[in-house]
């Protein structure tokens, strides 16, 4: 048997999930954010689906950037993160990559450098990891502005730090902020991730920059992605490799955590930790068998995770497993495991096939 253990990728849920993107913020431009191969997704896969659909890609690194322009995607790409070197400027010059400058190095790496780039200026609004604090952002703007071969305009950016929480007060004051910068600097803004297009309209400007929403993932702890009118797009599945009959009292798996309460079948599902699914979920954890819930039980071993199929007794080997999808929210497997769906679609391991559909 050739071990069954697939992401299935639905480019048809990650179109329309762009639509609801359009539809909450129509005037906007789209930034899609793509790094870390697009959440687990595929990057160059992603790009090309969404290629005409979207206004701008965002990555990580120049690496990421540079196989999306091997793939041949041209259409313009941000390092989000301001990760690039001085001697990295030639090549993100000719290959008309865009550029997060969060420091004066970088700015004087730039007036040094005297390339046709296009940057956008990081202002740290509240988030308090990378950017210009707001009285700093003028002096770099003015500097950069003197430069006549970088492209213009240089464009403000910032991130928020808390958009999932929907009554924090401190969205409120970024935008507060990042509005005041606004009045001085009046060029082209993006704040918004995925929560931000969600939830804060005030903080949509230019250009927006979701990510998680793209994949069909709610960025809510309360929520999950049909609940923000978005469609689920991995499907993480595998199959039952072996259904076994034991009696009461029987352990199940690594350090004999979980003990069979009666007589009943135990399922042996082909995805363990190595997969990307969370050693950490704990028993009960659902997960479907020929599309009805059943629970984890014991400990997710490297490859391979057990279930009790006592509500399903006629569970056969080869039978459909799915992890996470459009009918089991990752979002849900995420909380149980004490973590984001974000990690569990980025940590889907390389050795998992991806199949579009
Ligand atoms: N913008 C920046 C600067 C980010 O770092 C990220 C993701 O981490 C995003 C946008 C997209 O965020 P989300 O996936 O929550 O939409």
């Amino acid at each position: 048997m050739t071990r069954p253990t697939q992401a299935i990728i639905y480019l048809s849920a990650l179109r329309a999930n762009v639509q609801r993107i359009r539809e909450l913020a129509p005037k906007q431009k789209i930034i899609a954010v793509i790094k870390a191969d697009a959440y687990g997704h595929g990057a160059v896969r992603v790009a090309t689906a969404l290629t005409g659909l979207v206004e701008m890609f965002a990555v990580c690194s120049l690496e990421e950037a540079l196989i999306l322009r091997q793939a041949g995607i041209d259409a313009p790409i941000l390092l989000l993160e301001g990760f690039f070197s001085a001697d990295e400027l030639t090549t993100i010059a000719t290959q008309k990559i865009e550029i997060a400058v969060h420091t004066q190095g970088q700015v004087d790496s730039l007036l040094a450098a005297k390339l046709p780039i296009k940057v956008w200026l990081k202002v740290d609004t509240g988030m308090h990891r990378l950017g210009f604090l707001p009285d700093e952002v003028e002096l770099a703007w003015k500097r950069l502005n003197q430069c006549d071969v970088l492209l213009k305009p240089i464009s403000l950016m910032s991130h928020f730090s808390s958009a999932d929480e929907r009554d924090s007060k401190i969205n409120m004051e970024q935008i507060r902020i990042f509005d005041e910068l606004r009045k001085k600097i009046q060029v082209e803004s993006s704040l918004a991730n995925s929560a931000g297009v969600l939830a804060w309209s005030a903080a949509h400007y230019q250009w927006v920059r979701p990510g998680i929403m793209l994949y069909g993932v709610s960025p809510f702890s309360n929520t999950v992605a049909k609940d923000e009118g978005l469609q689920s797009v991995m499907q993480f599945q595998s199959a039952l490799i072996s259904v076994k009959q034991y009696r009461k009292g029987e352990p199940i798996g690594y350090g004999a955590t979980w003990r069979c309460p009666q007589a009943m079948p135990v399922g042996v599902v082909a995805a363990g930790y190595a997969d990307g699914y969370p050693r950490h979920a704990p028993s009960g954890t659902p997960i479907l068998v020929n599309g009805r819930r059943v629970p984890l039980i014991g400990r997710v071993s490297m490859d391979m995770l057990a279930v009790d199929l006592r509500s399903q007794p006629n569970a056969k080997i080869g039978d459909t497993v799915v992890l996470w999808g459009r009918n089991l929210p990752v979002e849900e497997i995420a909380i149980l495991s004490g973590t984001i769906a974000y990690e569990l679609l980025c940590h889907i391991s390389p050795r998992v096939p991806r199949i579009e559909r």
